[in-house]
């Protein structure tokens, strides 16, 4: 049973998937949190997959990891990124959370020799989850983006869920359905009847939507908006304009020139309307991101960069809107080049990365393209161009350091070769049993931990503070064994966790390096945009000293 008084709104995709329904239901979110209501945001991922933390990011784009530790989908990203707070698990729906849990029940009984069905039981569990996030939560309004599009078996079943919900709750629930209006090149025109097809589907399964975000690539004429009214049957200031632009962050500010926000209010019979929206610091950041500033070049060194730029951005989303955060801080624009590791096996090629301000080698997994990033580390440490390595970045940082700074030739990483002689990097003791079992759905160390930073370095400087907790998603480590003799020389373990087992920072100090620092976390999960990631920032600022510095 839905909590009295509070609102859902769902949201549906109309004629294509990649249109943007994310940004919308995290801008939907963004301009009634601005407005003073406590909201919660909830994905939906049609999916048998109890998680996404098996699938391949190339494909699926990258996964996000939330601070309990859950592996869920890059949306989840925007949103946390939109709302600037942390999302709970509750806020992550698959089928195969929903389907594991009813079978479950049934083995054991729980539905008292019944026959288990899809209506009701798939669709009860359902409610009874989106019912259940808004309690944990405590808000007052629920936006709940439903993946796929609408004419997929996939998700029938919650728009379903969503469609009773509506029945026994009318004037709590609301309907948007996202939509896209080609303009075929041959007509230029734009199209509404993809519009109306879609429209009419969602009808056909009980299901009338009370306001349609019309994605094109420019405004919708008055004329076009009439028509998508008529033919809906929604009123046309419920149809609202939402054209390509620049920025994402943009998207809140556009819907609220289209009266979105109090719209959805009215409708929503909410008591509290007149509470004022408050978008001054969104406002000030949106125009940090649209002003004209100088370039810095920032290098990405990974191996999954020959499958294409579209692919690219969403396997990296929250490292690409990290380094953007850092660098409107800084009042600089980020030019980002995806540098294929593979091309950096031949050392001479090395010193292409000459002409970057900054290199860096994101999370990843596996033997590919290890040699080039190896070599590539090391170049960027002799020739002292900033350098910031995340998980993956920081163990193959470690590699190289071992090997070439302190002549430990066969340093390596038991993922790459777990015969080797010096595995400076090895698996975690507990991660061992788990592979032998083959057990890898949500089992590496996953989710927030602390650590503990040393004085006087980089990470202590960065961040102001000594005790940091940042999120993770590994099943390797700095080997303890080699602890000692990898910081012999000059690098630092300056964050380490609190009983001093795990390296979670390595750096060389700034009179060695300008920056050359790898985390064993994933600050990028963190990195909002009010409030920037400290070592992003300070990577930024590294490669700006150098973008002047080659200007002289
Ligand atoms: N493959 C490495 C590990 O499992 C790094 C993982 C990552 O970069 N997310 O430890």
């Amino acid at each position: 049973m839905a909590r009295k008084e509070h609102k859902y709104i769902f949201v549906i995709g109309g004629v294509m998937s990649g249109v943007g329904k994310g940004i919308a239901t995290s801008s939907i979110g963004k301009i009634l949190q601005s407005k003073g209501f406590k909201v919660n945001l909830i994905k939906v991922d049609p999916y048998l997959n109890v998680d996404a933390g098996t699938m391949n990011p190339t494909e699926h784009g990258e996964v996000f990891v939330l601070r309990s530790g859950l592996e869920t989908d890059q949306d989840m990203g925007n949103y946390e990124r939109f709302l600037g707070k942390d999302l709970t698990d509750e806020d992550y729906i698959t089928s195969g959370m929903v389907y594991n849990h009813v079978i479950q029940k049934e083995r054991s009984l729980g539905y008292r020799g019944k026959c288990v069905e899809a209506i009701p039981h798939i669709r009860d569990e359902i409610t009874r989850r989106f019912t259940r996030a808004a309690d944990v939560n405590g808000s007052e309004i629920s936006v709940i983006e439903i993946g796929g599009t609408i004419g997929d078996y996939q998700n029938i079943m919650f728009i379903e869920a969503a469609r009773v919900l509506k029945v026994e709750n009318p004037d709590d629930v609301l309907f948007i359905m996202v939509s896209y209006l080609p303009i075929p090149g041959k007509l230029g025109e734009m199209k509404t009847k993809p519009t109306q097809n879609a429209i009419r589907a969602l009808n056909s399964y009980g299901v009338q939507p009370d306001i349609i975000i019309a994605r094109s690539e420019v405004a919708l004429d008055k004329r076009r908006k009439e028509k998508i009214a008529t033919s809906c049957s929604v009123k046309s200031e419920h149809v609202i304009s939402a054209p390509d632009i620049k920025s994402i962050y943009e998207v809140p500010l556009n819907f609220e020139r289209d009266n979105l926000g109090n719209t959805i209010l009215e409708l929503l019979k909410s008591q509290q309307k007149s509470r004022k929206a408050n978008f001054a610091k969104w406002r000030s950041f949106v125009s940090k991101v649209n002003a004209k500033k100088p370039k810095i070049k920032i290098a990405v060194v990974g191996k999954y960069f020959d499958t294409g730029d579209f692919v690219l951005s969403d396997a990296y989303i929250s490292v690409i809107e990290a380094i953007k955060f850092s660098s409107y801080k800084l009042g600089v624009e980020p030019e980002i080049h995806w540098l294929n590791a593979k091309d950096f096996e031949k050392k001479s090629k090395t010193n292409e990365l000459k002409k970057y301000h900054g290199v860096l080698v994101p999370g990843g997994f596996g033997e590919r393209g290890i040699d080039g990033k190896l070599n590539a580390i090391r170049y960027v440490r002799e020739n002292k161009i900033p350098y910031f390595g995340l998980c993956y970045g920081m163990q193959l940082m470690v590699i190289e350091y071992a090997r070439n700074a302190l002549g430990i030739k066969g340093a390596q990483t038991h993922e790459i070769d777990p015969k080797a002689k010096d595995l400076v990097v090895d698996i975690m003791p507990d991660q061992k049993k788990k592979l032998e079992k083959e057990d890898y759905g949500g089992t590496m160390r996953l989710g927030v931990y602390p650590a503990y930073l040393k004085r006087g370095t980089i990470a202590r400087k960065s961040y102001g503070k000594e005790l940091i907790e940042e999120r993770h998603r590994h099943r390797y480590e700095v080997n303890p064994d080699y602890v000692e003799r990898l910081a012999s020389k000059d690098l630092v373990f300056s964050g380490v966790s609190p009983d001093k087992v795990l390296m979670e920072i390595a750096e060389l100090p700034e009179g060695k390096h300008p920056f050359f620092l790898g985390v064993q976390f994933h600050p990028e999960l963190q990195a909002r945009p009010l409030e920037p990631h400290p070592l992003f920032t300070a990577f930024i600022k590294a490669a700006i000293s150098r973008s002047k510095k080659r200007k002289k």
